[in-house]
């Protein structure tokens, strides 16, 4: 990882360096991988592919799962479902990773970026409400909204989904980071149209790179088609329309069928690692924590903390620094797609509160294989900036 290569020289030596959130195996892997290999089912499809995505399917609790290459292939694929054509608004919330709206930008969408609530930091269902109605007057409702579950925190999707149901509005839940999250008792993402998970090497369950899209299956199986080229069924090569080469490969598949068991653990691994940040910090002046809405079991795929500097006596950019110098991974919140040059004129409703968490907000290493003493660690290092400050 380039991480890795960027800890300054001074990191002490013979201490591993403490990563964000580093890929966890199960140790199934292998075996898993051999099965498949000598099945002689390399390409992608075949029974390890199925299994997977029906594995997949069944722990988020949609009708039926898509493997594909990345979750931003997965992204792109459901906004051409949706129908996304140049000059459509698509509406997403402002504190998210860049992936989420990028392939709609590619195709010539406008993003429109609304500002998260206190209580989730993920999209709220009452500027929502007041969005669409204004949308409406204006007579320019959005193609999709596309609520994002940030840090592993599931959006408010009945909400959402009521908000959006008033106008006909599609919602697709980028719920790439928030496997094994629940909202109001589902699975994150679940009760959206289409939903997104990610596998790629950070998150809680990795293929080392990889993503899914989640749905009914008729809007899947047009996503399917466009997944594998638009190959029509014919002997030659015939196309009515140009797809993409999006398809998972069933070794990666293999893998994600090993580590698709672990999920519940992993996530009460994460939890434990957020609570013991908590517990450890959270006495501290003008040390707070991401929240957790009632109806809402984030998977904590990131602990994110949030340092009020007059009242810490530090900034959040000292600790960061600090944690570096020891060789410990972290990383501002996530800067807001409206603070981002690549989007400077997009139209926005609000923001100063997301702007406010990448000011503050410093995420913490979260891996699942993180160990007690390499926690105790982290937390001793910025106790130790408490006690400079
Ligand atoms: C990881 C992530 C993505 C992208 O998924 P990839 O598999 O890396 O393409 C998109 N959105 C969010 C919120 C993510 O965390």
């Amino acid at each position: 990882m380039a991480s890795i290569l960027r800890f300054p020289r001074e990191a002490r030596v013979g201490q591993r360096p403490i990563l964000l959130s580093p890929p966890e195996l199960s140790g199934n892997e292998l075996d898993e991988v051999a099965q498949t290999l000598r099945s002689g089912w390399l390409a992608p499809a075949g029974p390890t592919l199925a299994a997977f995505e029906q594995a997949v399917a069944a722990s988020m609790q949609a009708p039926e799962a898509l493997a594909l290459n990345s979750g931003t292939a997965a992204l792109h694929l459901a906004y051409r479902v949706l129908g996304v054509a140049p000059g459509d608004e698509v509406w997403t919330t402002t504190l998210t990773f860049i992936a989420t709206i990028a392939p709609a930008v590619q195709m010539g969408a406008t993003p429109r970026f609304l500002d998260v609530c206190p209580q989730s930091w993920t999209l709220d269902p009452a500027r929502l409400r007041r969005e669409l109605a204004a949308a409406a007057r204006r007579g320019r409702l959005p193609r999709v909204v596309v609520p994002a579950d940030l840090f592993g925190q599931p959006s408010d999707m009945p909400a959402i989904r009521a908000a959006c149901a008033r106008w006909g509005v599609p919602v697709l839940s980028d719920s790439a980071c928030a496997m094994g999250g629940l909202q109001h008792g589902r699975p994150a993402g679940a009760g959206a149209d289409m939903s997104v998970v990610s596998f790629n090497g950070n998150k809680i369950i990795t293929t080392g790179g990889g993503g899914a899209l989640l749905g009914d299956p008729a809007l899947l199986a047009r996503a399917r088609h466009l997944a594998h080229q638009a190959r029509e069924v014919a002997a030659h090569y015939q196309h009515e329309t140009t797809g993409h080469n999006y398809a998972m490969g069933s070794v990666t598949a293999a893998i994600g069928l090993a580590q698709l068991p672990e999920l519940e653990r992993r996530v009460i691994a994460r939890r434990a690692i957020f609570r013991r940040y908590q517990e450890a910090l959270g006495h501290l002046p003008g040390i707070t924590f991401m929240p957790e809405p009632g109806w809402a079991r984030s998977s904590r795929w990131l602990t994110a903390m949030v340092v009020d500097p007059q009242r810490f006596g530090a900034d959040r950019e000292l600790i960061r620094m600090a944690l570096a110098a020891q060789g410990i991974e972290s990383r501002p919140v996530w800067k807001p797609m409206h603070l981002q040059p690549a989007f400077r004129d997009a139209p926005r409703s609000g923001g100063a509160f997301a702007a406010g968490l990448f000011e503050d907000g410093l995420c913490l290493p979260s891996g699942s294989g993180l160990e007690a003493a390499e926690q105790g660690r982290v937390i001793d290092a910025i106790l130790g900036v408490a006690r400079r400050g």
